[in-house]
């Protein structure tokens, strides 16, 4: 989903890369390294870690997919508005994924028990 930079604060472009830059250009969960492409085991494999830089492992064994890390800055409360450094935090693709994930959910089971078309309307 395309980024509405209107949503932002007008200087999100530098806060969201000076997180990056105090993550050391790495996902701050898993350690993927910006903008580079690594080898993703599925879950479920043996493989210890998220991510593998190429010719880490072998890959005829292990399902997966090659894939080209593009980190983004998370709001931690999911209040676009809270810009504070402790509440931001720069993620990989999937870990990004991960943690909308539940809140996807949530929001969804929410909406089917009208709860938040109430909440909305009062
Ligand atoms: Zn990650």
């Amino acid at each position: 989903m395309p980024i509405n930079y209107k949503e932002y604060h007008p200087q999100w472009k530098q806060i969201s890369k000076a997180i990056v830059a105090r993550g050391k250009n790495q996902c701050e969960l898993c350690g993927a390294p910006n903008n580079q492409i690594v080898f993703r085991p599925v879950k479920g494999s043996e493989l210890p870690r998220p991510w593998y830089f190429d010719g880490e492992v072998d890959d005829c064994g292990y399902k997966g997919c090659y894939t080209k890390i593009i980190l983004t800055v998370h709001h931690i409360d999911s209040n676009k508005e809270n810009n504070s450094q402790l509440n931001l935090i720069a993620l990989c693709q999937k870990c990004h994924l991960r943690l909308d994930l539940a809140k996807h959910i949530y929001n969804r089971r929410m909406k089917r028990l009208g709860i938040i078309r109430k909440l909305e309307a009062a």
